[in-house]
């Protein structure tokens, strides 16, 4: 059995999935931040596995950095509207997320509690019961998710499009593709 496999056979639903945003379930604006929902693109098959992932854990938790509040470039209402609309579509889908937490804080504020830090996920663990950071996975494309991962404690997936080389960084415990192929591994069941 691979690593895995060994991982996926102990995860029930009693276990949180906490996911990051952008470069996981939608496109990356280049040097810009999705401001409205006209500006949104999934991430082929990222609903679809969220869908396929509905259930099996007890939360499903989103947690994004999403300065472009703090820069004044959209306001929090956007920002909310935008995940409202997701939501909207995930549901139809049968994909439900329990909650996203953004932060909306300058990177250059000291006392910002943006990932890496831990703030997103002790307040999540604050708000609903049994988030259990031992029976927890974070999932996000970036050096800061996986950081704020290991400042959880929880176990860390990178998605990266050269999973083998991510997989190198001591931070990372795990790599795929994208969150279908995540998902697939997860469930032994493919996504389409
Ligand atoms: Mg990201």
């Amino acid at each position: 059995m691979s690593d895995f496999s060994l991982l996926a056979a102990r995860v029930d639903p009693t276990w949180t999935l906490f996911l990051d945003r952008d470069g996981v379930l939608n496109r990356h604006r280049p040097n810009d931040y999705v401001k409205n929902w006209d500006e949104w693109e999934w991430i082929t098959g990222s609903p679809a596995a969220i869908a396929r992932l509905t259930g099996r854990f007890r939360h499903i938790i989103i947690v994004t950095n999403q300065q472009g509040v703090g820069k004044g470039l959209m306001t929090e209402e956007d920002l909310v509207d935008i995940h409202t609309q997701m939501e909207l579509g995930l549901r139809g889908l049968g994909a439900v997320v329990d909650a996203v937490y953004f932060c909306s804080d300058l990177a250059s504020n000291p006392d910002n509690q943006r990932k890496p830090r831990p703030d997103m996920g002790l307040a999540a663990q604050a708000d609903f019961e049994g988030i259990d950071f031992s029976r927890s996975i974070m999932v996000g494309d970036s050096d800061s998710d996986m950081e704020f991962g290991r400042n959880l404690g929880v176990t860390t997936v990178r998605i990266h499009e050269d999973p083998e080389a991510a997989k190198e960084h001591p931070n990372v415990d795990y790599a795929f593709a994208s969150l279908a192929d995540f998902a697939s591994a997860l469930t032994g069941e493919p996504v389409l």
